[in-house]
């Protein structure tokens, strides 16, 4: 298949975040399956992604290929979607309607399925329509909490914002997959608009900037197409990992590139790795992307996912108490899309049972999701845990550090330990720096004894009991 038929098909995907989704589950296809099995089965696969995430239904070409797809994809596609998810989602396969698809290799088509995240486009580039932003008006700075994982990014992101054309060009920011690369370029555009309405902006994933050089190329409108890149402010382009061998492409962004810096327009770029680990790229094309300001966003620490939990909770006018987002914080490690899938999850299991969010009810609601995880309880868990629980580095646990703000949690976590493992006196205090295990009985004892006493202690024991035992 040739990357103009490839890329007319993938044009339909407007850019909801089910289309991160699926387009998720396809690299990691990527990665697994031989390529010509990749590019034979997967790659043809149009995905339509309900509202709610719980279906996705693949669109093929014929009956041979559905049931082919069926028996050799289908679970492992199903079970893919369901991990990057945190729910379950329901997986259907259906054929293309001939016409449709028909219609989807023609250059001039409007594409024939569209996912249902987003409202359909008209064709965006016949000269009477106006001009269109593709900005999602939803991925603002105001909801993209900050944490020190992307403390760099968004500050240079609303620099740029406030100044475009100056400092930071381009700008270019990678980091992992649902890491709010795609929410901070809307930010950015979002906010240039809210200050300078007239201004020039445009948000484009790099597979349909693919797919628009692909049109220009056959129905021969590339002076369209230039003046319509090249006149912009600010362009906002995204994944341009997707821009490997796509050689074509490569060229006329090289020429859209070096216009726009010209006259002083603004880019900003993002990838899920830094400039120089992009492969299949031209050289010139590499050094460009690294001669402004290139930025990484770090997977959330602990802080940030609770703070994150909190915020979007309240988005969705839901309380979550601070305990219950540690608990899922601690939990939910990877990404801020599974911190949003298990959060998803616990409203709807509130709002179902009618019953208030709990560190009970989370641990019901994420029963599957945390059944994965290996439930074993270490020492260094409980260690790290408890650190962050009351905000001291974990060093200090071994340390000989005598402040009570340090002595105190210490003392808690070898209580935990002693507690939630089958370590014995000796070894727990050989963990925490070499001590006696007359220390470790003593703080056992005493922790134990308060806890009878004091209830905000208790509490705080509970907390941490609940978030280690998962
Ligand atoms: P990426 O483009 O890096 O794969 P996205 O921008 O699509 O990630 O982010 C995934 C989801 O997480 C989106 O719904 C986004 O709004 C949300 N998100 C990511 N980072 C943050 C953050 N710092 N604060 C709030 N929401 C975030
Ligand atoms: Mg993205």
């Amino acid at each position: 298949m040739t990357e103009g038929q490839h890329n007319s098909l993938a044009a339909n995907a407007s850019l909801g975040a089910g289309d991160s989704l699926w387009q998720a589950c396809v690299d990691q296809l990527a990665q697994e399956l031989p390529e010509q099995q990749f590019n034979t089965w997967i790659k043809p696969l149009v995905a339509q992604v309900s509202d709610d995430f719980s279906k996705v239904t693949l669109y093929v070409g014929n009956r041979f290929k559905l049931d082919w797809v069926r028996a050799q994809y289908a679970g492992r596609i199903a079970g893919m979607l369901e991990k990057m998810y945190g729910q379950p989602v329901q997986l259907e396969l259906a054929i293309t309607q001939r016409e449709a698809l028909a219609r989807a290799f023609q250059p001039a088509a409007v594409a024939p399925i569209r996912t249902v995240t987003e409202p359909p486009e008209p064709e965006e580039d016949s000269a009477s329509s106006a001009f269109k932003t593709r900005l999602n008006t939803a991925l603002t700075f105001d909801n993209l909490v900050e944490g020190s994982a992307n403390r760099m990014a968004r500050a240079a992101a609303m620099h740029v914002s406030g100044t475009p054309g100056q400092l930071y060009n381009p700008l270019f920011i990678y980091g992992g997959v649902g890491l709010g690369k795609t929410h901070l370029v809307h930010s950015v555009g979002n906010k240039l608009l809210a200050d300078r309405p007239g201004a020039k902006v445009l948000y484009i994933h790099a597979e349909q900037f693919v797919s628009d050089v692909v049109k220009a190329y056959q129905r021969k409108t590339f002076d369209e197409f230039k003046h319509r890149y090249h006149s912009l402010d600010l362009l906002l382009i995204d994944d341009v990992q997707f821009f490997a061998n796509k050689d074509r492409t490569q060229e006329e962004f090289f020429n859209a590139f070096e216009a726009l810096l010209a006259k002083k327009s603004h880019i900003v770029m993002t990838s899920d790795t830094y400039p120089k680990g992009l492969v299949d790229i031209h050289e010139r094309l590499i050094s460009r992307f690294d001669s402004g300001l290139t930025v990484a966003i770090e997977p959330p620490e602990l802080e940030m996912r609770v703070a994150i939990l909190i915020n979007k909770a309240k988005a969705e006018s839901a309380e979550m108490p601070e305990e219950v987002a540690f608990f899922v914080a601690k939990n939910v490690r990877s990404n801020v899309r599974e911190l949003e899938g298990a959060l998803r999850k616990i409203l709807a299991y509130s709002r179902f049972n009618q019953k208030e969010i709990s560190i009970q009810l989370a641990r019901e609601a994420l029963r599957d999701l945390l059944s994965i995880q290996n439930r074993q309880i270490s020492v260094e868990n409980i260690q790290k845990t408890v650190a962050d629980y009351y905000k001291i580095k974990v060093a200090d646990m071994y340390s000989k550090k005598r402040p009570a703000s340090i002595a105190r949690p210490r003392q808690i976590a070898m209580y935990l330990a002693k507690e939630l493992t089958q370590k014995s006196l000796p070894e727990i205090g050989e963990l925490f720096g070499g001590r006696d295990h007359t220390t470790v009985l003593h703080a056992v004892r005493k922790i134990g004894g308060e806890r009878q006493q004091m209830t905000e202690l208790n509490q705080q024991l509970h907390v941490l009991e609940q978030t280690l035992k998962g």
